[in-house]
């Protein structure tokens, strides 16, 4: 029962000092409209903003030359505000990998990371600064929660990243955007109506959205039940990941404190539900972590609980964080760990380590950024 007041605070607005300024991409379509005719803008001009936004993927109103300049400086002010501020950027893999540390008006940084594949170009974006979730193997998590972010402000992140794939700013020249993953700072279920309007705004067609199908996009979570079943009735077919890490609630009680709340059994409940509602398969994301998760009977246990199941697992090398004693699991057991796991006839990948050495994972850069303005 003591654990009643976190359930509350999972849909509840962090406490901000700023309001972030408003922007179109907080609304749907028809309400972005309402509010250029409410701020003295014709409703047309809704439409051209949404076509220089989601189809030119440009961000700045004061370069938008079918719109008069004094409409301009209020689009600029109070339609079409710049949401995100590049900092910085740094580069792997030969520039196939790009993390992105971004400054919001009120100076909280955030970062999102661009991977090109052969196949494909993956943006992996924040939902919120920080996060309340506590995971201690995670670095965002070492920092608590900042704020929320708004779908303007992760709307922005995509579009970012849709822009440099046009403009051809990764080797191999110009290319389109293909998949939008929530897998970078914040837990997004904990940010629900401001993550649920971004995907809308990934999701619709141009010019209203980015025309990206919902199937290329990946919310990732650590398995806050409330928000899956919101999800379920949402009618939107985004590829769920449950950060599962480990099958039994006893260690997942530490790795992922919200375990306290929501045990294994009903969050892969949950999961089961939306992959029935949608067709999906769900993937369960596991950190590998040396002598904490990675034993063999963990792997069997595992393979247990998911061989009826819609659900794929993908492993990921622990990515460590500065001052944790935990690491990686040896090459060895990793092998073994995927062994069994099919021998249950379970989907199972490893995630490939992009962008090790830009601490391309999980809040390195944001927080190294913060310790060296300290
Ligand atoms: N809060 C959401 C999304 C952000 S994290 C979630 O937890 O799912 C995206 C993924 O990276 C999660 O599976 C998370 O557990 C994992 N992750 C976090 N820190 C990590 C680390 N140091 N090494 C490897 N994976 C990590």
């Amino acid at each position: 029962m003591s654990d009643l007041p976190e359930i509350k605070l999972v849909f509840d607005e962090p406490k901000q000092r700023v309001k972030p300024p408003a922007h179109f991409a907080d609304l749907d379509p028809a309400a972005r409209k309402a509010l250029a005719v409410e701020l003295g803008i014709p409703g047309f001009r809704a439409n051209q903003a949404a076509v220089h936004f989601f189809t030119h993927f440009n961000d700045d109103p004061q370069s938008w030359s079918d719109i008069p300049k004094d409409l301009r400086d209020l689009m600029a002010e109070k339609f079409t505000p710049k949401m995100i501020t590049l900092v910085r950027s740094v580069s792997a893999d030969g520039g196939r990998t790009r993390k992105d540390l971004w400054k919001l008006h009120d100076g909280v940084l955030v970062e999102s990371v661009l991977m090109r594949y052969t196949d494909r170009t993956t943006v992996c974006i924040s939902s919120q600064a920080g996060c309340g979730m506590n995971c201690p193997f995670c670095a965002t998590g070492q920092g608590g929660l900042t704020r929320n972010l708004t779908a303007g402000e992760i709307t922005a992140q995509v579009v970012a990243a849709a822009r440099a794939c046009e403009l051809g700013e990764m080797p191999g020249g110009p290319t389109r955007l293909s998949n939008v993953v929530f897998m970078g700072m914040g837990e997004p279920m904990a940010n629900y109506n401001a993550v649920m309007r971004s995907i809308r705004n990934i999701t619709t067609a141009q010019p209203d959205g980015l025309g990206i199908g919902a199937r290329s996009v990946t919310l990732s979570t650590v398995g806050l039940v409330n928000g899956i079943e919101k999800l379920i009735d949402e009618d939107i077919p985004v590829t769920l990941a449950i950060s599962l890490h480990t099958p039994d609630d006893e260690l997942r009680d530490t790795l992922v404190p919200i375990n306290s709340r929501w045990k294994v059994r009903e969050v892969l409940e949950a999961a089961d539900k939306y992959a029935d509602k949608t067709g999906r398969r769900y993937s369960i994301e596991y950190a590998m972590i040396k002598d904490i998760n990675d034993q063999a009977w963990r792997s069997d246990l595992l393979g247990r609980l998911l061989r009826n199941r819609n659900a794929h697992v993908n492993l990921i090398p622990l990515n460590p964080t500065p001052g944790s004693k935990w690491t990686a699991s040896r090459p060895e057991d990793e092998a073994e760990f995927v062994r069994i796991l099919e021998t249950y006839g379970v989907p199972v990948t490893v995630r490939d380590t992009r962008g090790r050495d830009i601490d391309g994972a999980c809040g390195q850069l944001a927080a190294a950024e913060v310790t060296s303005e300290a």
